[in-house]
């Protein structure tokens, strides 16, 4: 029985090898570790991808989050709306600033923020009028990109901003248009296991607005001024390590064609579970970055059980919602208030992804899964 791994970098490090040492002696040779010409060019290359007019890179996805929040002038009496099916960096960010999260239950089939539950989470604040509507960060669960359309209709007739969390969808669309060009703000991660990894920690924030991308140059350098040594605002040491920044520039080399080999893997996915597991939706018009190839099952314990007898691995993402988490719960209403999210979190359960997961070894798993359900 040979172990399958959940997500196979080691592939993708295979073919992008040479690229990736020849990248890194270049950064080694010119020695500017910091702020070097490989970020720039980064920068570039990741705007052009996804469509925006300014990247902005930094040091995390959770920096990507945080740096426009800091920007936006985001803090206390502050209420900013995040699903509560989430990775807690989304609900952090807000925290962080003193700001309260105002947490919104999510769409069964899409995983992602439910419009209808935002209009009434923001009713519920305006009614109670203890905080000030500020944000929406939608977030892109496993890939799937919000629904920008209705978020952006809605966040202009409550004058409330919108921001994307696209740590896990970078490479997804919507239309003709990719992700980082969808919302007005978008953050993204470079964590190695997302669908656009470094080998580090990495992030980038993607948007049109000029003032905006200028404020986050400052933040992620200790919101410097014109001269290095001007303090004009509060910043983070936030940049993007010139390393990491060669690292993804040989990985945008194979990324798109990497987004459509995922595509055929969720697709035979899709074939080999219908009617035995819920499979997951993806609406009409968008395209998945596929961070995650999630199900829903009833018997998620003895299915997770029975496949790592064989070899393959799943995990759980997430096992509670933010609303439940101990560091969040004074922030929600407890037990029973996002009903969604909350059996989403006992039934969901992810399968290996990858752009490299052959058809052989896909047809184990699913073969497996159903001799465990059916
Ligand atoms: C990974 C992730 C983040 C944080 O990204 P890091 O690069 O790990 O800081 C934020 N939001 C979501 C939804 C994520 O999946």
């Amino acid at each position: 029985m040979t172990q399958i791994p959940f997500i196979d970098l080691a592939a993708q490090q295979a073919r992008i090898r040479d690229a990736v040492d020849a990248g890194i002696a270049r950064v080694l040779d010119h020695g500017r570790y910091i702020m070097g010409p490989e970020v720039a060019e980064a920068e570039t290359r990741l705007a052009e991808f996804s469509g925006a007019t300014h990247c902005v890179t930094v040091s995390s996805g959770t920096d990507a989050l945080l740096a426009p929040l800091m920007a936006m002038g985001i803090g206390a009496g502050d209420a900013v709306f995040v699903p509560t099916f989430t990775f807690t960096a989304s609900a952090e960010v807000i925290v962080l600033l003193g700001a309260s999260p105002v947490f919104v239950d999510v769409d069964p089939d899409s995983f992602n923020i439910s419009v209808a539950d935002l209009k009434h989470q923001i009713a519920k604040v305006r009614a109670e009028g203890t905080l000030n509507p500020r944000l929406v960060m939608a977030v892109d669960l496993f890939g799937l990109p919000a629904d920008y359309d209705a978020l952006a209709a809605l966040c202009s007739e409550e004058g409330i901003e919108l921001l994307a969390d696209a740590a896990q969808s970078y490479g997804g669309q919507s239309g003709n248009r990719r992700v980082g060009s969808l919302a007005p703000v978008t953050a993204t991660s470079f964590f190695p296991a997302k669908p656009l990894g470094c080998y580090g920690d990495g992030g980038a924030v993607l948007t049109d607005d000029g003032d905006l991308a200028a404020a986050l140059e400052s933040i992620r350098q200790h919101g410097k001024g014109v001269d290095k040594y001007d303090n004009d605002r509060i910043g983070l040491n936030a940049r993007f390590d010139t390393i990491q920044a060669a690292v993804i520039l040989a990985k945008l080399d194979i990324f798109a064609e990497e987004i459509d080999l995922r595509q055929a893997v969720a697709r035979r996915y899709n074939a080999g579970l219908a009617g035995i597991v819920e499979t997951p939706a993806v609406p009409d018009g968008l395209v998945s970055a596929w961070a995650q190839y999630t199900i829903k099952t009833d018997r998620r314990e003895a299915l997770a059980d029975g496949l790592k007898a064989q070899g393959i691995p799943t995990a759980i993402y997430y096992p509670k919602p933010m609303h439940l988490q101990p560091a969040y719960a004074r922030f929600g209403d407890g037990p029973g208030s996002q009903p969604v999210s909350e059996k989403l979190c006992d039934t969901v359960i992810s399968l290996p992804m990858h752009p490299y997961l052959d058809a052989k070894t896909q047809d184990r798993i699913c073969a497996t899964i159903r001799d465990i359900l059916g």
